[in-house]
């Protein structure tokens, strides 16, 4: 939890920090390939599948198959680096679980995917709490529609 905040704190600010020691402070062998999945989340700020992913490192003369790109994602994953979002396209989605909690904006036509910082729960929540008796203690809310770009 501790390390992934601090990925975050680093990708959002945008500084230069050392990735070497964000995977060494998580147990994990710096490998380029590990350091290269981690630069491609904190730089594209969206959700990405392993074919995305793939494609980026592919772009910056990384090359690495299928296989390895799910077990490092595994991994990450195991250790709260990244988070694994699920929109039922049959894949899942990896993004960097340090950042900030947020909902998504997916566009069906495009499949854009856009971040969505406010949370419309909280006060929804409290109504929960009062007809169900139900404690909410965490959520998952994603939004399906058109985006701007996509309306014109
Ligand atoms: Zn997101
Ligand atoms: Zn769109
Ligand atoms: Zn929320």
């Amino acid at each position: 939890m501790r390390v992934a905040r601090i990925l975050s704190i680093h990708m959002n600010s945008g500084i230069k920090h050392n990735l070497k020691n964000d995977l060494r402070q998580a147990d994990l062998k710096a490998t380029p390939a590990r350091l290269a999945v981690l630069e491609v989340l904190g730089k594209e700020q969206k959700p990405l599948d392993a074919g995305a992913i793939i494609d980026l490192l592919n772009r910056s003369r990384i090359y690495a198959d299928q296989a390895t790109i799910f077990r490092i994602l595994n991994v990450f994953t195991d250790k709260g680096i990244t988070r694994q979002i699920n929109f039922n396209e049959g894949k899942s989605r990896y993004e960097l679980s340090g950042r900030q909690k947020h909902h998504h904006l997916i566009c069906q036509d495009c499949g854009d995917i856009e971040d969505m910082s406010d949370c419309p729960i909280d006060s929804l929540k409290r109504e929960i709490k009062f007809k169900h008796g139900f404690s909410v203690k965490s959520h998952s809310l994603e939004f399906f529609g058109i985006c701007q770009k996509c309306r014109h």
